[in-house]
């Protein structure tokens, strides 16, 4: 490309210009009377959080015209699928994080870091309101505000308590690495205050009992660690325990781990039976106290039943930060856990705010304008049916435009629209068969609203931060060039095309060396060949080399001498 050249001359330019701007600074400590052109060109774009969208925004950012300000309360970047590991010592809590400044360190965009927390943001005046993150030990709350001409919102989400009272008070989350850390120190406590000799057998067998509250993929995977830590270690140190130990979990959906194949579901279900891991379904919490949890389980007439528990954590979803809520009511966006974005990212509305990873969710109506027009394309004699044939190319097309649909249709509740499916793809019918598009767009339309948001995962928000990177890397190439390569335009509808997200697949780890795999294309694997393949795909998406040695030393430590008990 001929802009290749002048993008060039550009970042060749700014980058000296940036250069000259901080010596200004750093020793007159006021403003350079003549600023250099390129450095009144920069723009100021403001980062809030350091998670895995924020951290993959700016690993990928790499056009120096910008003067890029972090934002986050955690000056650290946590590999969170290792978290339920730090629960039980598996991995060292310091071995999956990655400080955000040698993330950042040798870039050639000008980035710099604020350890505070945004607690407001003004978007009619282009500015966020933060303070200093309140667990430093550096005065206190001092507030102050940040310009910006672009803001990437990236601040994660907190645990969906659902308003149940005495769950903030009496549960632990497993969200931070704070978190993960509490509870490994409060197993510990619950087997030494276990072994006291002043203890009646009931009371030992409460402070023994671990309830997990969501049968999610980290309630699950917290399960099997702790497990495995009581079974493999703790057990050795504490033989009089080992009777009254007991893990539950409470789920009030029909099953665990919904989100996954049935064969994963069945096949995790079975294996918690035989291990003595009480998997309550149907059993929906609304009452902790210090010593009990009360259920409601369905069937049984709505009637409360109380379990005494000495620790449980809760895992229940995600829901919205009050600072995320507050800018949705301010741009009235009501009614919704996540921010609203179209499919460049772009907050509705807005068009310098961006928001991305788990605070945010692509507004999903124009999937189903969308599908609409694919219908309508194919139904060439507007008959209101396709072929089978025709179908499945309809399907095709969508599921690589959309390969979140693909992904809902995987759930149970969607089972009949994926029998559809297979229908459709001519696994049952007959080349000559016609199938009603009004009735496939009906059963679609019912998963429209799952399809409003992608998952909650760090794939998602990874390549959304690398998505926004990129765009922002092209985005001056693109306003001189407006009429350029043709991958900047898009039907008109903006200069990059839309974010389109790739599933790879998810895992769900087991306890005892076995995960379950399922894999694109419908693969499921499980077994202890996942459990290497999990070894293998988290040790290489792990964020530096320094966190990979550290990591795999962890996971060697723990086969050679068995996970540290000490309560420190
Ligand atoms: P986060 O990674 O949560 O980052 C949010 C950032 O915003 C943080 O740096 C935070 O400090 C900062 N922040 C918070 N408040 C403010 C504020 N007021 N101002 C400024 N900054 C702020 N996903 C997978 O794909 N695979 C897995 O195996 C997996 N396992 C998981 C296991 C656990 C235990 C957990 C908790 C999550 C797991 N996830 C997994 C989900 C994944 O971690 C999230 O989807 C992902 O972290 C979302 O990224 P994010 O950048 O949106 O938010």
């Amino acid at each position: 490309y001929p802009s290749l050249a002048k993008l060039i001359v550009v970042c060749t330019i700014s980058g000296g210009g940036y250069v000259a701007y901080a010596d200004a600074n750093s020793t007159s400590g006021v403003h350079a009377a003549a600023p250099p052109v390129s450095e009144i060109k920069k723009k100021k774009v403001v980062v809030l959080g350091t998670g895995w969208a924020g951290t993959s925004f700016l690993k990928k950012l790499s056009d120096p015209s910008y003067d890029v300000q972090v934002i986050s309360p955690r000056n650290y970047f946590a590999f969170t699928p290792l978290l339920p590991s730090v629960t039980c010592g598996t991995v060292e809590a310091r071995s999956i994080v990655e400080p955000i400044r040698s993330i950042v360190r040798k870039k050639s965009v000008n980035v710099s870091y604020w350890e505070a927390e945004c607690f407001k943001i003004d978007a009619e005046n282009k500015k966020v309101y933060c303070r200093r993150n309140p667990d430093s030990s550096m005065n206190g709350k001092e507030e102050f505000a940040v310009d910006y001409d672009y803001l990437v919102i990236a601040m994660g989400a907190r645990p969906n308590t659902f308003n149940t009272p005495g769950v903030v008070e009496h549960c632990n989350f497993l969200k931070e690495v704070e978190d993960a850390q509490q509870i490994r120190r409060s197993v510990i406590d619950s087997f030494e205050k276990a072994s006291l000799p002043t203890l009646s057998d009931e009371e030992r067998k409460r402070i023994l009992h671990f309830v997990v509250v969501g049968g999610g993929p980290t309630g699950v995977e917290f399960a099997a660690e702790l497990h495995d830590f009581v079974n493999e270690d703790l057990v050795k140190l504490y033989p009089a325990a080992k009777g009254s130990v007991q893990i539950t979990i409470l789920e009030a959906a029909d099953h665990i781990l919904n989100m996954f194949d049935k064969r994963i579901t069945d096949f995790a279900e079975h294996k918690f039976h035989r291990e003595g891991i009480d998997v309550k379904l149907g059993s929906m919490v609304v009452k902790v106290s210090d010593k009990e949890i009360s259920t409601k389980v369905r069937g049984n007439g709505g009637e409360i039943t109380t379990i005494p528990y000495g620790m449980v954590v809760w895992s229940t979803g995600i829901g919205t930060h009050p600072v995320i809520r507050d800018f949705m009511k301010q741009i009235g966006q009501t009614n919704r856990r996540a921010l609203a974005t179209d499919e460049w990212l772009r907050v509705e509305g807005s068009n310098s705010i961006y928001a991305l990873g788990d605070c945010a969710t692509i507004n999903q109506r124009k999937v189903m304008e969308d599908v609409a027009a694919i219908f309508k394309k194919a139904d060439k004699d507007n008959s209101g049916t396709l072929t089978v044939k025709e179908f499945q190319e309809v399907i095709d097309d969508i599921c690589e435009r959309y390969p979140q649909v693909e992904l809902y249709l995987k759930n149970k509740q969607m089972r009949d629209i994926a029998d559809l499916l297979k229908m459709a793809k001519g696994d049952v019918a007959k080349e000559a068969m016609e199938l009603n598009i009004e009735e496939f767009k009906k059963a679609l339309s019912e998963v429209d609203s799952q399809m409003k948001n992608l998952p909650a995962t760090a794939q998602v928000a990874a390549q959304q931060g690398t998505y926004l990177a990129n765009c922002f890397n092209r985005m001056e190439e693109a306003e001189k060039n407006p009429e350029g390569p043709i991958r900047f335009r898009e039907e008109g509808r903006h200069r990059f095309r839309p974010f389109r997200y790739r599933h790879f697949g998810q895992f769900a780890p087991l306890g005892g060396e076995q995960t379950a795999a399922q894999l694109p294309g419908d693969w499921v694997s499980i077994g202890h060949s996942s459990q290497w393949l999990w070894y293998s795909v988290y040790a290489s998406k792990l964020v530096s080399w320094r966190t990979r040695a550290l990591v795999i030393t962890d996971w060697t430590r723990r086969f050679v001498f068995g996970r540290d008990s000490s309560r420190i």
